[in-house]
């Protein structure tokens, strides 16, 4: 019999937390919004107690978690939350909460790079080595499969954060990232459309001009990401790529900004269709990376 785990997508306005043995078998789920640490954490327990109850224990939890989260396995804050803006939410020790709540493994690591995860086992990115999974929505973040394996570093990528060209007679939006202004995240994120235009990201309708800034923004991120990671796939979700025609838009910028210099069919024609596409396992991404991230804790 398949083990059952625990998978928690943790963010900043909810966590989903599943109980199940794979995406396509999840027996209980729950939307718990996010409120104080302790508030929110205590419901989380209430659910894993309440599931392990009604369909038998759990093997291990997995939690893909908003960030900054600490990774290294040997640091003493290994499995926080470290320095969110998000109220009350710095230094809140996640890992370590749910190993004394119920005694079992824990799969960590970021959301974004749990989404990847998921997207790699059971989604768009079935059969590749590498893959790279942004989310652009109310921030912009990257994770990536390298070898098969979530890349870490000394910590996990801040892809959302990388400078990006801008020109300010074209644009003259000064960014809404507190730390860098006009960073990636500063100027494309959801919040970004919204303060730049006045209106919220998803009521902006297809043909505004928003968009082709959009496009040309992620485009040439995308350019940069593809020079440097040099993955198989790239995987678009969050709620700002849910604008359909955005795709077609940033698979040309992209093309363009990489200037025909990588000679590879992906990058031409029809083949960017499949190379730059949208998750295989839709808003299911990160919660179906959670539980993959329980798997491996147990493996
Ligand atoms: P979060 O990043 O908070 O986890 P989302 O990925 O859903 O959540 O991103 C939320 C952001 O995406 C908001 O800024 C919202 O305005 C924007 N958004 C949500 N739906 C759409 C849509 N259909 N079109 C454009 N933007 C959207
Ligand atoms: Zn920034």
């Amino acid at each position: 019999m398949s083990p059952l785990f625990g998978a928690i997508e943790a963010g900043g306005t909810k966590f989903v937390c599943a109980v199940g043995t794979h995406p396509d078998d999840i027996r209980a789920q729950v939307r718990i919004d996010t409120d104080t640490p302790e508030v929110t954490l205590s419901e989380v327990c209430s659910f894993f107690e309440d599931a392990a109850t009604e369909h038998g224990a759990l093997a291990a939890i997995g939690v893909g978690c908003f960030g900054p989260v600490d990774l290294e396995q040997t640091s003493p804050t290994y499995g926080y939350i470290t320095s969110t803006p998000k109220p009350g939410w710095a230094n809140i020790d996640i890992v370590g909460h749910l190993i004394e709540a119920f005694g079992l493994p824990v799969g960590f690591d970021t959301d974004v790079n749990a989404a990847a995860l998921g997207e790699a086992r059971w989604g768009a990115g079935v059969g590749l080595h590498s893959l790279l999974y942004l989310t652009v929505g109310t921030g912009i973040g990257g994770g990536a499969i390298a070898d098969g394996r979530i890349l870490h570093g000394r910590m996990h990528p801040e892809m959302g954060h990388i400078p990006i060209p801008h020109d300010r007679d074209q644009d003259p939006y000064e960014g809404c990232c507190p730390y860098h202004g006009d960073c990636l995240e500063g100027l494309a994120s959801g919040p970004a459309l919204r303060h730049r235009w006045g209106i919220a990201a998803n009521q902006l309708p297809p043909e505004h001009d928003a968009w082709a800034l959009e496009a040309m923004y992620l485009g040439t991120a995308l350019a940069t990401f593809i020079l440097t990671l040099s993955p198989q796939r790239i995987i678009l979700g969050g709620g700002v790529m849910e604008q359909r025609q955005l795709f077609a838009r940033v698979r040309h910028e992209t093309a363009r900004a990489l200037e025909g210099y990588l000679r590879l069919p992906e990058l031409h024609d029809e083949g960017l269709d499949a190379y730059i596409t949208a998750p295989g396992l839709g808003q299911n991404a990160g919660i179906s990376g959670a539980l993959a991230l329980a798997e491996s804790a147990v493996a």
